[in-house]
């Protein structure tokens, strides 16, 4: 395909947050008295009565861990997190995603005496958080425009009882009089505000409603407040301290690192084919996300999938909400499904075992990058961060950044965001360094990148950008013209073409000249050379100039150092296993992989039984710890991490049959 034709974009690609909550209804909607309100739309569930618990409460932190969540220990700073807030303080949370944040705003509202209030702005999600916490036996609720009036009342019945340990609401909600109002006459225990980053009005996040949210300083100056986020950068830090007059905070800043993921970036050819390999060889029957730019080209990598026997849905903005909800549901239930989507899909979905990111355009920061891989293996067993990237993704970027809306002090922002990305691509030390770099926090080498796993080698690429740059330079000064990256490279290889023959370009003095390369290594030369800054695009049709530093380089006063282009791009990495549900298996014998297989189907028989995500029976590492250690009693059951009261109670029986019945 030639690079001067014109590159598919969708221009309606701003996608707007969605799922907001409807504005609250009026007062008193929710007793029983007020009539004609809306029936539950189909398909609803009605929320699971809360069991209750003789003591509401929990003496220690400690004791909701193992009770509770049954799990032995706090992992990094949660035990600190916890303390703060137990003891009335404020706190501002960045943690990766997968780090444990949950449990930082949970197990205070157990302590605590009242209801904590959950700000989360995906109500979407509202239904499986809560879900997931009943499993568990905490008293938990949400409060959103997908419940009818009976179950509303219901909800603020025993939140003015004092019957609810967690209640979630959207920030929307939040910042009408009467919510307002209505939580005055309970107790509240703290305010948890989840995807605090989507105060910051510059990320690609921001809510306008969780401005509103400074307000609970004034309004409730006693009450805790936990804001957490899985963002990193120092700006959006800041923004969340200020805008929500989190002054006298604790900061706790985690480790961004995220060992369990495997980071890879390959060169683009075919990106559909390439994708499939990649699926075909390490992640068959897993679930994954795939992120593509337009929603084109979600719709169109999503059907190629299906027609190849993955099983994959489409997601984006466009799509009837319905749909998406369903679409959605589907992910976060069934087993191995595959979602291509833009980056209207992915925020606040708790789903464990997403074993596979895949991005097959670029990125436009790292921030996004980080973000959206970041979303694999938050269970903490092996998953990938697969990226394809091309230089026809350099060009449309760049492109997008010229015509963009916005001043230059912007443009030049994501300029700067668009560098930093193509710096993590082309880089050929640990991407995982260079990740954390960007983070503001040092590290080692990894040994779990393609470029660790597969040290990239370094060539002088000096003589071969000279070549290109003085074709560019030609065809400007002896004929008046620009080219994109396609007809220069077929001049450079002295490719004859209608293109080259009827422009005559068989003529310049550059004709031939580098034979010694392929099509593909050209490419990559042309790439890496936009990504350095010593060759920019221009007007529409993404065509090629020289830039001021490239002089130099022309001049023979400075060395251009390239990476190795491999020619295969789809060639799986060195460290590349087979399947990861395998991989997670792996440091089992035969006889634990056929139980834990075993205990999976019956997972699955009791996911449907109950029409809840098999996750919120069990994790994949509880299974897996179940399989190794086969426990014959309830009291061997109870020691696996996983493994709380309430599980113990509603399962351990028929976990102990499962595992007999294998032994
Ligand atoms: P985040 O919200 O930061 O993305 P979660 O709160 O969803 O992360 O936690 C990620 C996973 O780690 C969950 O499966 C959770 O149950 C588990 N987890 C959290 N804290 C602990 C702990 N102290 N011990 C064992 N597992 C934990
Ligand atoms: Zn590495």
């Amino acid at each position: 395909m030639s690079w001067n034709a014109e590159i598919p974009w969708d221009p309606d690609e701003f996608e707007p947050p969605e799922d907001f909550d409807a504005p609250p209804p009026p007062e008193g909607y929710g007793d029983p008295a007020f009539a004609g309100a809306p029936g539950l739309p189909a398909g609803a569930r009605q929320p699971v009565a809360a069991p209750r618990r003789a003591t509401a409460k929990f003496a220690t932190a400690a004791d909701a861990l193992r009770t509770v969540f049954g799990y032995d220990s706090f992992r990094g700073e949660q035990a600190q997190i916890i303390d703060q807030v137990i003891g009335g303080g404020d706190a501002v949370v960045l943690m990766p995603t997968g780090g444990g944040k949950s449990l930082c705003y949970q197990i205070p509202s157990l302590v605590r005496e009242g209801t904590g209030i959950v700000i989360s702005p995906l109500i979407a999600l509202m239904q499986d958080q809560v879900d997931a916490l009943t499993a568990v036996g905490v008293r938990a609720a949400f409060l959103n425009s997908s419940q009818d009036s009976a179950a509303r009342g219901r909800v603020e019945r025993d939140y003015l009882a004092g019957d609810l340990d967690l209640l979630y609401v959207a920030p929307e909600r939040l910042s009408s009089e009467a919510t307002k109002r209505f939580l005055d006459r309970g107790t509240i225990a703290l305010f948890a505000i989840d995807e605090a980053h989507c105060v910051s009005q510059w990320g690609h996040d921001f809510r306008p409603d969780y401005l509103a949210l400074s307000e609970l300083a004034d309004r409730w100056p006693d009450v805790p407040r936990i804001a957490l986020t899985a963002t990193a950068t120092d700006a959006t830090h800041k923004e969340i301290t200020t805008r929500l007059q989190l002054g006298e905070a604790r900061h706790f800043v985690a480790s961004f690192d995220r060992p369990n993921i495997q980071y890879r970036i390959v060169g683009k050819a075919e990106p559909r084919k390439q994708l499939l390999a990649f699926i075909r060889a390490e992640h068959q029957a897993d679930a994954g996300i795939v992120y593509a730019l337009s929603r084109k080209t979600v719709e169109q990598t999503a059907e190629f999938l299906r027609q190849n026997g993955v099983n994959a849905l489409p997601y984006h903005a466009g799509l009837d909400q319905g749909l998406r909800a369903r679409t959605q549901s589907r992910f976060l239930r069934e087993e191995g499904v595959v979602i291509v989507a833009t980056i209207a899909f992915g925020m606040g979905i708790d789903k464990p075992d997403v074993r596979f990111v895949a991005h097959i355009d670029l990125p436009k920061s790292v921030e996004g990058y980080y973000q959206e891989t970041g979303r694999a293996g938050r269970d903490g067993l092996p998953s990938t961060g697969w990226l394809t990237y091309g230089l026809q993704d350099v060009v449309q970027q760049r492109r997008m950044i010229d015509e963009s809306p916005g001043d230059l002090a912007h443009r030049r922002k994501l300029s700067a965001h668009l560098d930093a990305m193509l710096a993590l691509c082309e880089t050929v030390s640990c991407r995982r360094v260079n990740l954390l770099r960007y983070f503001g926090q040092p590290s080692e080498p990894c040994g779990n990148c393609d470029t660790c796993l597969e040290p990239p080698v370094g060539w002088d690429g000096t003589v071969a950008a000279q070549k290109l740059l003085s074709t560019v330079v030609r065809l400007l000064r002896e004929r008046s013209q620009r080219f994109g990256a396609g007809q220069l490279i077929d001049i450079l290889r002295g490719k004859v073409t209608p293109r080259t023959t009827q422009h005559g370009h068989d003529q310049l003095a550059t004709w031939g000249i580098g034979a010694d390369l392929s099509d593909q290594q050209w490419r990559g030369v042309v790439r890496q050379l936009l990504a350095q800054g010593l060759l920019a695009t221009s007007g529409e049709y993404g065509t090629l100039v020289l830039t001021d530093a490239a002089a130099e380089v022309l001049a023979g006063r400075r060395t251009v150092e390239l990476r190795t282009e491999p020619e295969r791009a789809a060639r799986p990495a060195a460290g590349a296993r087979k399947s990861a549900a395998k991989a997670a298996a792996a440091d089992l014998n035969p006889e634990q992989e056929t139980l834990f297989e075993a205990l999976r189907t019956w997972r699955s028989a009791q996911s449907k039984e109950q029409g809840v995500p098999a996750y919120i029976i069990f994790g994949d590492a509880t299974l897996l710890a179940i399989a190794a250690t086969r426990p014959g009693s309830l009291a061997e059951l109870d020691g696996i991490s996983g493994v709380g009261a309430k599980k113990l109670d509603s399962y351990g029986a028929a976990i102990l049959e499962v595992v007999a019945a294998g032994a």
